[in-house]
Protein backbone atom coordinates (compact mmCIF):
# COMPACT_ATOMS: atom_id res chain seq x y z
CA UNK A 1 0.00 0.00 0.00
CA UNK A 2 1.60 2.84 -1.04
CA UNK A 3 -1.30 5.09 -0.62
CA UNK A 4 -2.51 5.21 2.99
CA UNK A 5 -5.81 6.97 4.23
CA UNK A 6 -7.20 5.83 8.09
CA UNK A 7 -5.00 3.07 7.53
CA UNK A 8 -7.19 0.16 8.03
CA UNK A 9 -6.49 -3.17 10.09
CA UNK A 10 -6.43 -4.89 6.27
CA UNK A 11 -3.72 -2.61 5.08
CA UNK A 12 -1.63 -3.55 8.25
CA UNK A 13 -1.71 -7.39 7.39
CA UNK A 14 -1.18 -6.46 3.23
CA UNK A 15 1.16 -8.60 1.54
CA UNK A 16 2.20 -5.95 -0.14
CA UNK A 17 3.64 -3.23 2.63
CA UNK A 18 7.14 -2.04 2.81
CA UNK A 19 9.79 -1.71 -0.60
CA UNK A 20 7.73 -4.02 -2.48
CA UNK A 21 4.94 -1.69 -2.98
CA UNK A 22 6.37 0.46 -5.82
CA UNK A 23 6.05 -2.27 -7.73
CA UNK A 24 2.14 -1.75 -7.44
CA UNK A 25 2.20 1.55 -9.45
CA UNK A 26 3.75 3.06 -12.44
CA UNK A 27 7.01 5.13 -12.03
CA UNK A 28 7.22 8.69 -12.29
CA UNK A 29 9.04 8.01 -15.94
CA UNK A 30 7.64 6.59 -19.25
CA UNK A 31 7.53 2.79 -18.81
CA UNK A 32 7.70 0.45 -21.59
CA UNK A 33 4.77 -1.97 -22.48
CA UNK A 34 6.83 -5.07 -21.61
CA UNK A 35 8.07 -3.23 -18.74
CA UNK A 36 4.78 -2.24 -17.45
CA UNK A 37 3.36 -6.21 -17.71
CA UNK A 38 6.38 -7.34 -15.59
CA UNK A 39 6.15 -5.19 -13.06
CA UNK A 40 2.34 -5.43 -13.30
CA UNK A 41 2.51 -9.60 -13.63
CA UNK A 42 4.99 -9.42 -10.27
CA UNK A 43 2.67 -7.53 -8.49
CA UNK A 44 -0.05 -9.54 -9.01
CA UNK A 45 1.54 -12.48 -7.94
CA UNK A 46 2.39 -11.09 -4.71
CA UNK A 47 -1.62 -10.02 -4.04
CA UNK A 48 -2.41 -13.89 -5.19
CA UNK A 49 -0.77 -14.59 -1.85
CA UNK A 50 -2.15 -11.58 0.05
CA UNK A 51 -4.90 -12.99 3.18
CA UNK A 52 -6.52 -9.49 2.83
CA UNK A 53 -6.96 -9.68 -1.66
CA UNK A 54 -11.01 -9.28 -0.96
CA UNK A 55 -11.46 -6.52 1.20
CA UNK A 56 -8.24 -4.21 -1.32
CA UNK A 57 -10.37 -4.40 -3.95
CA UNK A 58 -13.64 -4.29 -2.55
CA UNK A 59 -11.38 -0.93 -1.23
CA UNK A 60 -10.31 0.19 -4.35
CA UNK A 61 -13.38 -0.26 -6.21
CA UNK A 62 -15.39 1.48 -3.63
CA UNK A 63 -13.08 4.69 -3.86
CA UNK A 64 -12.87 4.22 -7.33
CA UNK A 65 -9.38 3.90 -7.06
CA UNK A 66 -7.80 5.44 -10.42
CA UNK A 67 -3.95 3.86 -10.37
CA UNK A 68 -2.35 0.85 -9.69
CA UNK A 69 -2.73 -2.95 -8.69
CA UNK A 70 -5.38 -3.42 -5.91
CA UNK A 71 -6.63 -6.80 -5.11
CA UNK A 72 -5.01 -8.71 -7.59
CA UNK A 73 -6.32 -6.20 -10.75
CA UNK A 74 -5.38 -3.40 -12.44
CA UNK A 75 -7.21 -0.11 -12.75
CA UNK A 76 -8.82 -0.95 -16.20
CA UNK A 77 -9.64 -4.71 -14.87
CA UNK A 78 -11.27 -3.00 -11.74
CA UNK A 79 -13.03 -0.07 -14.48
CA UNK A 80 -14.32 -3.74 -16.11
CA UNK A 81 -15.47 -4.93 -13.06
CA UNK A 82 -17.65 -1.69 -12.21
CA UNK A 83 -19.42 -1.62 -15.00
CA UNK A 84 -20.49 -5.56 -14.99
S1 LIG B 1 -4.29 -7.66 -2.57
FE1 LIG B 1 -2.39 -6.94 -3.47
S2 LIG B 1 -2.51 -4.70 -3.47
FE2 LIG B 1 -4.07 -5.50 -2.06
S3 LIG B 1 -3.14 -5.49 -0.05
FE3 LIG B 1 -2.82 -7.52 -0.92
S4 LIG B 1 -0.86 -7.46 -1.95
FE4 LIG B 1 -1.48 -5.34 -1.56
Amino acid sequence: MAIQRNESDWQLRAACRGPQSAMFFPPQSPERREDKRERESRAKAICGECRVRPDCLDFAVDIREQHGIWGGLSENERKILRVV
